[in-house]
């Protein structure tokens, strides 16, 4: 009898990463743990497209960080996809692009939980669902019931594709990085000494 051939698993780790720290990277590999993937990519965004006033860091800063935290782990690959992409960096765009770069594989998308509680304002959001899984990190004290609310507004059979991952080290967030470097604060043990060394190379989050 023919041996089942087993589907790989592929982890897209999607996140504006300004800057990474090991909250993103104990998710992406308490994901692969979990959820049995091949490996994880990251895939920091360009534009993301629900992004308000807030001035984000360039985009060539916020891939090299994301190159240099995750250069020790054999799992963890970097994707420039959506930066070399023009325009908004819509999540349908970047899955399909890794549906026909890994035929076969079957794709999770990793990302914070509150951004998938903004998922029924996506783009083609029922696509994305057929295309791929979705894994939800929530940070200490989050209220799952808000983001099970949202789900209710799926249709059905689109619920099953969400799974929420606990993240204990999601305390640590870039907002509070940032706000730390303007303010002279240590960001020590928050991410990796060589992400830590780039911001201040490059005078990043100073203003
Ligand atoms: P965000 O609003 O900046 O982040 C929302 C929350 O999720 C923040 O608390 C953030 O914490 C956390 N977070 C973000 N990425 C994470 C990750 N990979 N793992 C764990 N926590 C994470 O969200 P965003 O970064 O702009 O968007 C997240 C992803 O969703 C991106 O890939 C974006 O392109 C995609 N997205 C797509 C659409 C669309 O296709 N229409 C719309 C919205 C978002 P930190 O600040 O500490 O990271």
């Amino acid at each position: 009898m023919k041996k089942e051939e087993k589907k790989s698993r592929i982890g897209i780790m999607g996140g504006t990463f300004d800057p990474i720290h090991y909250g993103h990277l104990v998710a992406a590999e308490g994901a692969r743990h979990h959820f049995n993937l091949e490996k994880v990519v990251f895939v920091p965004a360009a534009r993301p497209p629900h992004k308000g006033a807030r001035v984000i860091t360039g985009p060539v800063h916020r891939l090299n960080m994301a190159v240099l935290a995750t250069g020790s782990n054999p799992n963890f690959e970097v994707s420039d996809i959506e930066i070399k992409r023009r325009g908004p960096s819509y999540t349908i765009d970047t899955l399909y692009y890794f549906h026909h770069s890994r035929p076969g594989s079957d794709l999770y998308f990793i990302t914070g939980a509150d951004a998938v509680l903004e998922i029924l304002t996506w783009h083609r959001v029922q696509e994305l669902l057929d295309l791929c899984s979705f894994i939800a990190a929530t940070r200490p004290g989050y209220r799952l019931e808000n983001l099970a609310e949202t789900l209710k507004g799926l249709p059905p059979g689109s619920i099953e594709k969400i799974s929420v991952m606990e993240v204990p080290a999601l305390a640590i967030s870039s907002t509070d990085i940032r706000e730390r470097v303007r303010r002279g604060m240590p960001v020590k043990y928050l991410l990796p000494e060589e992400v830590e060394n780039y911001i201040y190379e490059k005078g990043l989050y100073r203003e």
